[in-house]
């Protein structure tokens, strides 16, 4: 049981690991390429605007909100009765009926 956890520890070291690599290289490419390429990725100067820093280093799932389908990472998602938001003011506007069915399902 205890080989089991070392092997799965072992797994998760050497992911983190290797998207450390890819991501630095990836970064090191981009800057090679020259910082004017958009403006959507300027390091740190915009990351401090957040409560919680976000860095490339931390793997994000993406989510999608229910009422307006917009797609942001599940750290700055809201999740509420098994839907995911993107802001306070659409979970108080709930989800949509067609996408209330779920749930609804939790509920009774
Ligand atoms: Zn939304």
């Amino acid at each position: 049981m205890g080989k089991l956890l070392g092997w799965v520890l072992v797994g998760l070291l050497v992911w983190v690991v290797w998207r450390f690599m890819v991501i630095s290289k990836r970064r090191a490419e981009r800057a090679k390429a020259g910082g004017s390429a958009g403006g959507e990725a300027s390091p740190s100067s915009q990351g401090a605007r957040r409560d919680t820093p976000v860095t490339d280093r931390t793997p994000v799932m993406m989510m999608q909100c229910v009422v307006c389908g917009v797609h942001l990472p599940s750290t700055e998602a809201i999740f509420s009765g098994g839907n995911v938001f993107c802001s306070e003011a659409h979970r108080n506007q709930g989800p949509p009926a067609h996408a209330g069915a779920a749930a609804r399902r939790d509920e009774s």
